[in-house]
Protein backbone atom coordinates (compact mmCIF):
# COMPACT_ATOMS: atom_id res chain seq x y z
CA UNK A 1 0.00 0.00 0.00
CA UNK A 2 1.53 3.46 -0.77
CA UNK A 3 1.73 6.15 1.26
CA UNK A 4 -1.64 8.26 1.86
CA UNK A 5 -1.12 11.43 0.91
CA UNK A 6 -3.99 14.83 1.96
CA UNK A 7 -2.98 18.04 0.11
CA UNK A 8 -4.34 21.38 2.32
CA UNK A 9 -3.41 24.82 0.46
CA UNK A 10 -4.94 28.43 0.99
CA UNK A 11 -4.05 31.60 1.85
CA UNK A 12 -1.87 32.65 4.48
CA UNK A 13 -4.02 33.19 8.27
CA UNK A 14 -7.01 30.65 6.63
CA UNK A 15 -6.10 28.08 9.71
CA UNK A 16 -4.58 25.50 7.47
CA UNK A 17 -2.06 24.63 9.89
CA UNK A 18 -4.33 24.48 13.33
CA UNK A 19 -7.08 22.54 11.11
CA UNK A 20 -4.33 19.77 9.49
CA UNK A 21 -2.75 19.33 12.48
CA UNK A 22 -5.54 18.35 13.93
CA UNK A 23 -6.57 16.37 11.12
CA UNK A 24 -3.30 14.82 10.96
CA UNK A 25 -3.76 13.77 15.01
CA UNK A 26 -6.83 12.13 14.21
CA UNK A 27 -6.63 10.05 11.09
CA UNK A 28 -2.33 8.60 12.99
CA UNK A 29 -0.85 10.53 9.77
CA UNK A 30 2.30 12.75 10.11
CA UNK A 31 1.75 16.52 9.70
CA UNK A 32 3.98 18.58 7.69
CA UNK A 33 4.09 22.36 7.75
CA UNK A 34 5.34 23.66 3.98
CA UNK A 35 5.73 27.07 5.13
CA UNK A 36 7.67 26.53 8.44
CA UNK A 37 10.37 25.11 6.04
CA UNK A 38 9.90 28.48 3.70
CA UNK A 39 10.20 30.21 7.01
CA UNK A 40 13.14 28.73 7.70
CA UNK A 41 15.11 29.36 5.16
CA UNK A 42 14.14 32.72 5.42
CA UNK A 43 15.02 32.80 8.82
CA UNK A 44 18.69 32.05 7.63
CA UNK A 45 18.81 34.38 4.85
CA UNK A 46 17.99 37.22 7.72
CA UNK A 47 20.15 36.23 10.00
CA UNK A 48 22.94 35.96 7.09
CA UNK A 49 21.85 39.69 5.65
CA UNK A 50 21.20 37.53 2.25
CA UNK A 51 18.89 39.62 0.04
CA UNK A 52 15.58 37.84 -0.94
CA UNK A 53 16.56 39.29 -4.66
CA UNK A 54 20.40 37.73 -4.52
CA UNK A 55 19.00 33.95 -5.98
CA UNK A 56 22.71 32.68 -6.21
CA UNK A 57 23.32 33.63 -2.91
CA UNK A 58 19.61 31.94 -1.84
CA UNK A 59 20.31 28.88 -3.79
CA UNK A 60 23.81 28.15 -1.69
CA UNK A 61 22.09 28.99 1.32
CA UNK A 62 18.92 26.63 0.82
CA UNK A 63 21.84 23.85 0.40
CA UNK A 64 23.45 24.50 3.98
CA UNK A 65 19.88 24.44 5.90
CA UNK A 66 18.94 21.54 7.20
CA UNK A 67 15.09 21.47 8.34
CA UNK A 68 13.60 19.22 10.72
CA UNK A 69 10.38 18.73 11.65
CA UNK A 70 8.83 16.63 14.66
CA UNK A 71 6.02 15.06 15.41
CA UNK A 72 5.40 17.52 17.90
CA UNK A 73 5.10 20.58 15.66
CA UNK A 74 8.71 22.17 16.39
CA UNK A 75 11.02 22.94 13.63
CA UNK A 76 15.52 22.71 13.76
CA UNK A 77 16.90 24.56 11.69
CA UNK A 78 20.76 23.20 11.78
CA UNK A 79 19.97 21.86 15.42
CA UNK A 80 18.47 24.70 16.73
CA UNK A 81 14.85 24.89 17.29
CA UNK A 82 13.66 27.94 15.72
CA UNK A 83 9.21 26.98 16.35
CA UNK A 84 9.08 30.64 17.73
CA UNK A 85 11.25 32.57 15.99
CA UNK A 86 10.13 31.72 12.23
CA UNK A 87 6.60 33.14 13.25
CA UNK A 88 7.28 36.71 13.75
CA UNK A 89 5.96 38.69 11.38
CA UNK A 90 9.06 39.61 9.59
CA UNK A 91 10.23 36.38 8.90
CA UNK A 92 6.58 35.36 6.84
CA UNK A 93 7.32 38.51 4.87
CA UNK A 94 10.95 37.30 4.09
CA UNK A 95 9.75 33.38 3.46
CA UNK A 96 6.74 34.90 0.85
CA UNK A 97 10.00 36.55 -1.24
CA UNK A 98 12.58 33.83 -0.50
CA UNK A 99 9.61 30.90 -1.99
CA UNK A 100 9.66 32.94 -5.26
CA UNK A 101 13.41 31.94 -5.90
CA UNK A 102 13.13 28.51 -7.65
CA UNK A 103 16.66 26.97 -6.24
CA UNK A 104 14.69 27.55 -3.09
CA UNK A 105 11.49 25.63 -3.98
CA UNK A 106 13.32 23.19 -6.39
CA UNK A 107 15.45 22.06 -2.77
CA UNK A 108 12.39 22.19 -0.34
CA UNK A 109 9.77 20.62 -2.68
CA UNK A 110 12.41 17.70 -2.99
CA UNK A 111 12.27 17.45 0.47
CA UNK A 112 9.13 17.15 0.78
CA UNK A 113 8.01 14.68 -1.83
CA UNK A 114 10.66 12.58 0.36
CA UNK A 115 9.07 13.07 3.47
CA UNK A 116 5.60 11.80 2.05
CA UNK A 117 6.43 9.01 0.15
CA UNK A 118 7.26 7.38 3.13
CA UNK A 119 4.08 7.86 5.66
CA UNK A 120 1.19 8.93 5.57
CA UNK A 121 1.00 12.62 5.44
CA UNK A 122 -1.18 15.35 5.81
CA UNK A 123 1.01 18.30 4.14
CA UNK A 124 -0.22 22.36 3.86
CA UNK A 125 0.91 24.93 1.74
CA UNK A 126 0.24 26.91 -1.47
CA UNK A 127 1.32 24.47 -3.67
CA UNK A 128 0.70 21.03 -2.60
CA UNK A 129 -2.14 20.01 -5.00
CA UNK A 130 -0.63 21.86 -7.81
CA UNK A 131 3.14 20.54 -7.84
CA UNK A 132 4.30 19.45 -4.82
CA UNK A 133 1.71 16.30 -4.73
CA UNK A 134 -0.45 16.04 -8.04
CA UNK A 135 -1.56 12.50 -7.08
CA UNK A 136 -2.25 13.19 -3.39
CA UNK A 137 -5.66 11.33 -2.29
CA UNK A 138 -7.67 14.23 -0.65
CA UNK A 139 -7.11 17.80 -1.65
CA UNK A 140 -8.78 20.88 0.35
CA UNK A 141 -8.39 24.82 -0.50
CA UNK A 142 -9.03 26.33 2.59
CA UNK A 143 -9.94 30.27 2.56
CA UNK A 144 -11.26 32.79 4.83
CA UNK A 145 -11.83 36.59 3.98
CA UNK A 146 -8.26 38.56 4.54
CA UNK A 147 -10.50 40.46 7.56
CA UNK A 148 -11.40 37.36 9.44
CA UNK A 149 -7.84 35.86 9.05
CA UNK A 150 -6.12 39.52 10.14
CA UNK A 151 -8.62 39.18 13.05
CA UNK A 152 -7.36 35.84 13.98
CA UNK A 153 -3.10 36.56 13.38
CA UNK A 154 -3.75 39.11 15.72
CA UNK A 155 -4.96 37.78 18.37
CA UNK A 156 -2.58 34.62 18.21
CA UNK A 157 -0.11 37.65 18.77
CA UNK A 158 -1.54 39.45 21.57
CA UNK A 159 -2.02 35.86 23.07
CA UNK A 160 2.09 35.74 22.59
CA UNK A 161 2.17 38.69 24.20
CA UNK A 162 3.75 40.27 20.94
CA UNK A 163 2.10 43.75 19.96
CA UNK A 164 -0.28 43.55 17.09
CA UNK A 165 -2.17 46.07 14.42
CA UNK A 166 -4.73 45.09 13.13
CA UNK A 167 -4.88 46.78 9.97
CA UNK A 168 -1.10 46.65 9.33
CA UNK A 169 -1.50 42.90 9.64
CA UNK A 170 -4.40 43.02 7.17
CA UNK A 171 -2.57 44.95 4.60
CA UNK A 172 0.44 42.46 5.35
CA UNK A 173 -1.63 39.80 4.45
CA UNK A 174 -2.98 41.22 1.59
CA UNK A 175 0.47 41.76 0.11
CA UNK A 176 1.51 38.05 0.93
CA UNK A 177 -1.72 36.52 -0.95
CA UNK A 178 -1.30 39.11 -3.88
CA UNK A 179 2.95 38.08 -4.01
CA UNK A 180 1.91 34.41 -3.49
CA UNK A 181 -0.49 34.03 -6.09
CA UNK A 182 1.01 36.53 -8.85
CA UNK A 183 4.64 34.79 -8.53
CA UNK A 184 5.69 33.21 -11.51
CA UNK A 185 7.15 29.75 -10.09
CA UNK A 186 4.12 27.58 -8.24
CA UNK A 187 1.78 30.54 -7.51
CA UNK A 188 -1.23 29.98 -4.84
CA UNK A 189 -4.23 28.50 -6.90
CA UNK A 190 -6.64 25.76 -5.99
CA UNK A 191 -5.86 22.57 -7.89
CA UNK A 192 -9.15 21.73 -10.16
CA UNK A 193 -9.61 18.41 -8.32
CA UNK A 194 -9.68 20.72 -4.73
CA UNK A 195 -12.35 20.98 -2.35
CA UNK A 196 -12.79 24.70 -1.74
CA UNK A 197 -13.53 25.35 2.36
CA UNK A 198 -14.47 28.99 3.27
CA UNK A 199 -13.49 28.98 6.98
CA UNK A 200 -14.84 32.96 7.38
CA UNK A 201 -17.91 31.98 9.06
CA UNK A 202 -16.89 28.37 10.87
CA UNK A 203 -15.13 28.20 13.83
CA UNK A 204 -12.18 25.32 14.09
CA UNK A 205 -14.35 22.27 15.11
CA UNK A 206 -16.77 23.04 12.77
CA UNK A 207 -13.63 22.87 9.75
CA UNK A 208 -12.34 20.20 11.20
CA UNK A 209 -14.96 18.06 11.10
CA UNK A 210 -15.94 18.91 7.46
CA UNK A 211 -12.30 18.15 6.97
CA UNK A 212 -12.59 15.27 8.42
CA UNK A 213 -16.06 13.87 6.39
CA UNK A 214 -13.84 15.39 3.03
CA UNK A 215 -10.41 13.17 3.80
CA UNK A 216 -12.53 10.22 4.88
CA UNK A 217 -14.30 9.56 1.84
CA UNK A 218 -11.31 10.39 -0.65
CA UNK A 219 -9.16 7.98 2.18
O1 LIG B 1 2.13 29.24 5.54
P1 LIG B 1 3.11 30.28 6.01
O2 LIG B 1 2.51 31.62 6.22
O3 LIG B 1 3.89 29.81 7.19
O4 LIG B 1 4.15 30.40 4.80
C1 LIG B 1 5.11 31.41 4.75
C2 LIG B 1 5.39 31.79 3.29
O5 LIG B 1 6.01 30.69 2.63
C3 LIG B 1 4.13 32.09 2.46
O6 LIG B 1 3.83 33.45 2.39
C4 LIG B 1 4.48 31.59 1.10
O7 LIG B 1 5.03 32.60 0.33
C5 LIG B 1 5.56 30.57 1.30
N1 LIG B 1 5.12 29.22 1.03
C6 LIG B 1 5.18 28.76 -0.27
N2 LIG B 1 4.85 27.47 -0.55
C7 LIG B 1 4.44 26.65 0.40
C8 LIG B 1 4.33 27.10 1.75
C9 LIG B 1 4.67 28.40 2.02
O8 LIG B 1 5.53 29.50 -1.17
N3 LIG B 1 4.16 25.38 0.09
Amino acid sequence: MTAKQIAIDGPAGAGKSTIAKMLAQHLGYVYIDTGAMYRAVALLAQRRAVSPEDQIALASLVQEARIQLDRNGHVFLNGEDVTQEIRLPEVGNMASAVSAVAAVREALVRQQREMASQQGVVMDGRDIGTVVLPQADCKIFLTASSRVRAERRTKELLEKGLSADLEQIQREIEERDYRDSHREISPLRQAEDAFLLDSSELDIPQVLEKMISLAEAKL
